[in-house]
């Protein structure tokens, strides 16, 4: 088969799903861990690569709460922010929606406006400088309980910035039901902002039933175990609700036991508007570029059959119309360009 990693490389794509601190790369890690010489996360490369092994899905979730605290000042998010945006911009990442988690920084005792500040800054040095355009999601920390969906909420209408879109709930799914963060969700919607909740990733599909009742998902993140419902996936292919699916890092969490056995297959045959999505890239040992050779690989795809993956992520971002226009056009002329001159 043609090898479609040089396309992929210079496709220009869309991202949807994509951790804010689960995107600092081992070299922003260790220097961020060497700032902070008390924290457990080792400075050095090897000892780091073992360290971003996982287990299991909890072992996950300890890793990435491990660094989570070593962001610990508005510098420290200026940094990683900006510095998630250079790599992006390496991959021909356009436009990004970043999961950000405010109150893992903002309890941790990072100043809330200093926070928002940093974020922002560093949104609009990337899309001055790196021609990223960059967008937040504040997401729930769902292990965190109610009261950090209180603050979340708080922090996402009071406080804020200009570049928030949406709103999530991440974490764990076993025991955090959806449905309590309900009240949340409302007063985020009825703000303006776009629900895109996580949900079953790790549990059946009825865990993406009640994010789509109870918290009105606009988007669901991963929605792996959706295919076990053929009604769900009939339901989201009908109302296009995009399934943001992260194949690599589904099996790095278990949630997902063989790659070539991904449901995504399942979900494009259904109808349902897959997106391709990195989630916690350096942590899964991955990027974008090879989130979408995977997915190519999976569904047999050719370049109109990734360039079609990519113009899924535009329009199921929420890019204003002439936003998404532009950047479905930029994906049109690359890849009519690209199968004109075989030879590259
Ligand atoms: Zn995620």
């Amino acid at each position: 088969m043609n090898d479609l990693h040089p396309f992929i490389a210079g496709l220009p794509k869309a991202e949807l799903h994509v951790h804010h601190v689960g995107s600092a790369s081992p070299r922003i890690v260790s220097e961020l861990a060497a700032r902070h010489p008390d924290s457990k996360v080792p400075t050095d490369p090897d000892a780091l690569a073992d360290f971003f092994t996982f287990t299991d899905f909890a072992h996950f979730i300890d890793v990435y709460l491990s660094v989570v605290d070593l962001v610990r000042t508005p510098e420290d998010v200026r940094l990683l922010t900006f510095e998630v945006a250079r790599d992006m911009a390496r991959q021909n990442i356009r436009y990004a929606e970043l999961t950000v988690t405010p109150f893992s920084s903002t309890r941790r005792g990072i100043p809330e406006v200093g926070f928002m500040e940093a974020i922002e800054d560093a949104r609009k040095a990337a899309e001055a400088e790196l021609g990223v355009v960059l967008r937040w999601c504040f997401d729930i920390p769902g292990e965190a309980g109610l009261e950090s969906a209180a603050e979340t909420t708080r922090l996402a209408l009071d406080l804020r910035p200009e570049g928030l879109v949406s709103f999530g709930l991440g974490g764990p799914e076993v025991g955090v039901g959806r449905p309590q963060f309900k009240p949340y969700f409302d007063r985020a919607i009825a703000a303006g902002l776009h629900s895109v909740p996580h949900a079953g990733e790790t549990t059946g599909p009825q865990t993406v039933w009640d994010a789509l009742t109870a918290l009105r998902a606009e988007r669901i993140g991963h929605g792996t175990s959706s295919v076990q419902d053929p009604a769900l996936l009939a339901h989201l292919a009908e109302h296009r609700i995009a399934l943001e699916v992260c194949p690599t890092s589904n099996i790095a969490t278990r949630a997902v036991a063989d790659i070539d056995r991904h449901p995504v297959r399942e979900m494009v045959e259904a109808g349902v508007l897959v997106t391709i999505n990195s989630d916690d890239p350096p942590m899964f040992g991955t990027d974008l570029n090879g989130e979408y050779a995977v997915a190519a690989r999976i569904l047999g795809l050719d370049e109109l059959g990734v360039a079609g993956l990519a113009k899924n992520a535009v329009e199921a971002s929420f890019l204003d119309p002439a936003g998404k226009r532009k950047l479905a056009a930029e994906i049109d002329t690359y890849t009519a360009n690209w199968l004109r001159t075989p030879a590259q």
